[in-house]
Order: structure tokens, then sequence, then C-alpha cells
């Protein structure tokens, strides 16, 4: 047996977007068509979900936060308050000869958020970027360019400052965690990748 979706009355859910189970969506939140929420996600009071947006299981979108179109938020995402998602690179209201722009006259560009990675509330995501695993981004940032795996950024323009833990503390010097003591080191050529050490290996 799986839990029906809760959607909050004042919610306004597309006929046409896909809410998984024991997924909630709550107070004046607006989820478009095509858009699908994976169970167990919750998505807070007055979130946008753009049109075709796919966001994973067991996330959670705090309040106000805005994922426009053509952005995709993985299985675990953690999304703070007031967080914009934006689509455009080139963004403009009119073309160069003055008349309005419609759907065809830009360029749709949407960003990745891998599993388990956070996002700091009142953050900016730019188009067209991967926030890797597990990654921290700090509250306040803009996100600029591509954040690797377990990278913790911060900052505008967002600047990798750090490692963070799968418990989303900041990794030490030794990079272990001080608050749950997992083991990481860095392993891959050119751009070091963190790779948590087994428990069966010693660190
Ligand atoms: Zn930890």
């Amino acid at each position: 047996m799986t839990a029906e979706p809760r959607i909050h009355p004042t919610a306004e859910v597309s006929p046409a977007a896909v809410i998984g189970p024991g997924a909630s969506v709550w107070h004046h939140a607006q989820v478009r068509e095509r858009a699908s929420i994976g169970a167990g996600s919750i998505i807070g009071k007055g979130v946008y979900v753009g049109a075709g947006v796919a966001i994973g299981a067991n996330c959670k979108v705090q309040n106000y936060s805005c994922v426009y179109e053509g952005n995709t938020l993985e299985d675990g995402v953690f999304v703070g308050p007031e967080v914009v998602f934006t689509n455009d690179r080139y963004p403009r209201a009119i073309n160069p000869d003055g008349t309005l722009k419609g759907a065809s006259d830009w360029e749709l560009s949407g960003s990745v958020v891998r599993y388990g990675a956070a996002i700091g509330a009142r953050s900016v995501i730019l188009p067209g970027l991967t926030i890797g695993r597990w990654a921290l981004v700090a509250a306040g940032s803009v996100v600029t360019r591509d954040v690797p795996d377990h990278a913790l950024v911060a900052g505008n323009p967002a600047r990798q400052v750090g490692w963070a833990c799968v418990c989303a503390r900041p990794l030490a010097s030794d990079l272990r965690c001080p608050a749950c003591h997992r083991a990481y080191r860095l392993a891959g050529e050119g751009a070091p990748i963190l790779e948590p050490i087994p428990a069966t290996e010693p660190a």
C-alpha cells in the first residue's frame, strides 16, 4: 500500500503533474504541467516548480524557492528557502528590435543537482551547471560554475572553500569529519575527487 500525496487545498498542482506517494505540497505552492515530484518529497509554502521540472524522491524544497523549467533535482536534495534556479543564460525581455521575446526567442538551459546535495537559503543557481553529489552550497551563494561532489562552496561568485561530509559538516584538513568521524581521501587525475574511505579499510 502506498501513501497518497498530501496536497494543501491552496496549492495549485497541474493535473498534468505527477506527485509521488507520500509527497507533500504545501500552502500556495505551484506545480506546473509535466513536472514530477518523487516519493516522500516535501514542497514548501509558496514554492514554484516549473513545467517539466523533475524533482526526485526524498527532497526538501523550502518555502518560496523557485525551480524554473529546465532544472532537475535528483533524489535526496535539500533546497533552502528562497533559492532561485534560473534557466536563461542571456536574459532579455525583448529582441534587439524591441519586440517582446516569445518562447522560441530564447534558449532554455537548466542545471542538475545530484544526489544528496544541499543548497543554502537565498542562493542563486545559474543555468547549465551540475552541482555534485553531497555538495554543500552555503547560504546566499551565487553559483556560476559546476560544483564537484562533496565540495563546500560559498560566496558570489561561489568558490570552493572546503569539503562537506555526507552529514553536511565541513571536513577537517585530514579529510575526516569532526562530527561523525567518517574518513575521506582525494583521488582522480587533475581536479581532485573526494571519495569515502570504507570503514573496513584503515584511514
Ligand atoms: Zn560527518
